[in-house]
């Protein structure tokens, strides 16, 4: 037997999640009935559950839309360096995806594909699969920790924590903090470009000396940067550090960690090796491994390229890549996946339809980051697509604050509760 939609909001509304029964797909595998055209978006991330819920709203909910993730609940990664600083605790980050479900219908699948097959046009699960007319991919991204010596998921999740997808790893970040001697070195290893939220580990390097100031105000902040400066907001970034936190950040630049040593925490770099007390290295990364199983991955074996009317894979008909998998010169931001997708949910109702994606899309993106418990500054921009280069360019007239401030604080606490109300409500 598999389920209609009636029999699966009997589901969710008891609690239940479709992953937590096994045996109910039907015979042909099929995990839930299909009775209308429909998507299904792998990721309910920024950009998968954005696109999820702008389908539905645009289509008038003609169109069916299946929604797969891993996780049960909604973690924020903005804002989640305010945890390592003490002003948020990652509850204040966390959401549900009830409204989704009971306001606009779509199906949430709470599950993890294992493959795709984009010939016969169907996502596969532990329990069965999911066919699909469109399929959206917005997965993230994975993390390359091949790339250095001594490193491994396993190391991330229990000792070297990354703390890239916000969650258990940033609890414990924050843990080894509050367990740090006075006097003690944290330090942050950046990846090179492009990763996502470019300038993320200089936030946290804020944060991380925001808590240390008041608490251990003899500890050091080490950032090892793989590029060979600071990737965004530099001259802000330099000031805060200089400003507020005098003596107790600093920065050396084309400094990739290549290799670890969990047990010792020494970092090694092409120059030195660095004994330190707590240490957060933020390996390459990847698209999605979903992304790979799709056969969307570009000839870099990272990324995956795409046309930007409608987000549609270069590679493969029908399967539309969003959010950070992106092979593209955009900034990897939540506020860009959720762009993103209400382009790539208009371009595919109009495709559904027999019609043609908009031909002269623009984008945009604001970045916050909070340097201390109450002062924020922020990156803003317009992309317009480009018809000869076939891309999103930057239109004049974007650019950074003129100075960090606690109004620009205030202002990236609204930011953060309307773009999540975006996504989810
Ligand atoms: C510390 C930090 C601070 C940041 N600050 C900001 C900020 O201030 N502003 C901003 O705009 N951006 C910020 N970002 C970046 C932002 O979080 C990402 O760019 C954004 O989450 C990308 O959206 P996405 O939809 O591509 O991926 P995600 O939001 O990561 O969603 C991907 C989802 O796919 C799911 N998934 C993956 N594979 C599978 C599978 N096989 N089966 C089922 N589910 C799967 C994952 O569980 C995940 O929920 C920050 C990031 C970090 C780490």
């Amino acid at each position: 037997m598999s389920l209609d939609r009636r029999d699966f909001m009997k589901l969710t509304a008891a609690g239940i999640m479709i992953a937590a029964f096994p045996g109910c797909a039907s015979s042909s595998g099929e995990l839930v009935r299909k009775k209308a055209q429909r998507v299904v978006i792998v990721g309910g991330g920024f950009g998968g559950a954005t696109a999820a819920k702008y389908i539905r709203m645009w289509s008038n909910n003609k169109i069916e839309v299946v929604l797969v993730e891993r996780n049960t609940k909604f973690v924020s990664c903005p804002m989640s360096n305010t945890v390592l600083g003490g002003s948020r605790t990652i509850g204040d980050l966390t959401r549900n995806y009830d409204t989704l479900n009971s306001k606009y219908d779509i199906i949430i699948v709470n599950g993890e594909v294992t493959a795709v097959d984009p010939q016969k046009q169907t996502v596969m699960l532990a329990n069965g699969h999911l066919s699909y007319d469109r399929l959206v991919i917005a997965p993230g991204v994975d993390f390359m920790f091949d790339q250095i010596e001594g490193l491994s998921a396993d190391i991330s999740a229990n000792s070297i924590p990354h703390a890239w997808k916000a969650g258990g790893q940033t609890v414990l970040l924050r843990k080894q903090l509050e367990s740090m001697r006075d006097g003690g070195i944290f330090a942050i290893s950046v990846p090179k470009m492009p990763y996502r939220c470019p300038p993320g580990p200089y936030e946290r390097a804020c944060q991380v000396a925001y808590y240390l100031k008041s608490s251990k105000p003899k500890s050091k902040v080490l950032i090892l940067d793989a590029n060979p400066d600071v990737v965004s907001k530099k001259g802000l970034f330099n000031a805060a550090w200089k400003d507020l936190y005098p003596g107790m950040v600093e920065y050396h630049a084309d400094a990739a960690v290549k290799k670890v040593d969990a047990a010792g925490k020494v970092a090694t770099t092409d120059f030195e090796d660095v004994k330190v007390d707590v240490l957060n290295v933020i390996p390459p990364m990847k698209a999605g491994a979903v992304a790979g199983m799709a056969g969307v991955v570009g000839t870099d074996n990272r990324w995956c390229p795409v046309d930007f009317l409608s987000y549609e894979s270069t590679l493969q008909k029908n399967i539309h890549v969003i959010g950070d998998s992106v092979s593209a010169a955009l900034p990897k931001s939540g506020h860009m996946a959720t762009s993103q997708a209400k382009i790539c949910a208009a371009a595919i109702i109009e495709l559904m339809g027999g019609g043609q994606p908009d031909p002269d899309p623009a984008i945009a993106n604001t970045c916050y980051s909070m340097v201390s418990g109450s002062e924020a500054m922020h990156v803003a921009n317009v992309y317009r697509f480009d018809k000869e280069k076939k891309a999103m360019i930057s239109a004049p007239g974007g650019g950074v604050s003129d100075s960090r401030s606690e109004v620009e604080g205030t202002l990236a606490g609204y930011w953060l509760e309307n773009i999540l109300n975006d996504v989810l409500l």
